[in-house]
Formats: structure tokens, C-alpha cells, sequence
């Protein structure tokens, strides 16, 4: 066991019909703190870095043009084993296929409009950490 950092997206599907608390509720019930987060439009070269593992895929663009539809709201989440912890509140990619309970299991509406993003790793969440907040906004 071993207190991590993990880096989350609340998308834009869950701001669009007001549920950023519904979510957060989730994560707290979890065990995560929310120790940063911050609202925002993401722009074109946001979106579009920040998925760049999936460049090659079929569903890049619309998954690009999908983050920029409206507002995100980006947090780093704190716990014991935070990344695997919130990987499982958040359930499966594709909401058909996720646990009930799950925070895509009961407000994801489709593999796209999928609510929340979560990092899969220590150095991804790291790197991905570091891609939208400082070390001075990370107060714990
Ligand atoms: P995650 O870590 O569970 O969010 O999943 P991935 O990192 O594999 O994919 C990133 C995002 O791309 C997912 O949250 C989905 O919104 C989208 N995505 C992944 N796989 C598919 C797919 O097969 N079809 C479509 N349309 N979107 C996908």
C-alpha cells in the first residue's frame, strides 16, 4: 500500500448536464482526496496532445473534438493506491461493459461521452499531472 497521485478529467458530457458534484461525491466515496482542480476549455493543441498516445486510432478526432466541446474539469486525486483505486470507481471504457456502482456505470452516457478520465500508471499520471497543473498548485 502506498499513497499515490492520480490525474482525472471530468468531461465534458458530465459538465454539460451539471453532475461535477455527483462525480466528486464518487471519488470522495472512495477513499481520493481531490487535492487540485481547475475548470477549463481545453484548446485544440490541448486536447489533441493530451491524447496523442491515441493518434493513430480511429476514434482520435472525434475523441479530440469531443474534450473541446465544453468545459473539463481536471483534478489530481490523492489516496492509497490512487491510480488503481480510482481506475475502479470509474469503471469500464465503454459504460455497457462497466461494474454497477462505477461512476460510468451510472452517469456515462456512451464509450465517447464516457464521463471521466483517469491515468492507468505512475508515469503516465505523473506526466499528466504535470501537463496541466504546477508543483505550487498541488497544495495536498
Ligand atoms: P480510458 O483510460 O478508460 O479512458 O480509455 P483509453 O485511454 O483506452 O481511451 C481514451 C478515451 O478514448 C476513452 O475514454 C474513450 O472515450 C475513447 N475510446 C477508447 N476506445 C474507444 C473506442 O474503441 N471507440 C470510441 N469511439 N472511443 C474510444
Amino acid at each position: 500500500m502506498s499513497i499515490q497521485r492520480t490525474f482525472s478529467i471530468i468531461k465534458p458530457d458530465a459538465t454539460a448536464r451539471n453532475i461535477t458534484g455527483k462525480v466528486n461525491a464518487k471519488i470522495e466515496a472512495a477513499g481520493l482526496r481531490i487535492i487540485a482542480q481547475k475548470r477549463l476549455l481545453l484548446s485544440e493543441k490541448q486536447a489533441a496532445g493530451f491524447y496523442a498516445v491515441h493518434k493513430n486510432r480511429p476514434f482520435y478526432s472525434d475523441l479530440v473534438k469531443f474534450m473541446m466541446s465544453g468545459p473539463v474539469v481536471v483534478q489530481v486525486l490523492e489516496g492509497e493506491n490512487a491510480i488503481a483505486a480510482y481506475r475502479k470507481v470509474m469503471g469500464a471504457t465503454n459504460p455497457s461493459e462497466a461494474d454497477s456502482g462505477t461512476i460510468r456505470a451510472e452517469f456515462a452516457l456512451s464509450i465517447d461521452a464516457n464521463t471521466v478520465h483517469g491515468s492507468d500508471a505512475v508515469d503516465t499520471a505523473s506526466d499528466e499531472i504535470k501537463f496541466f497543473f504546477t508543483e505550487e498548485e498541488l497544495v495536498g
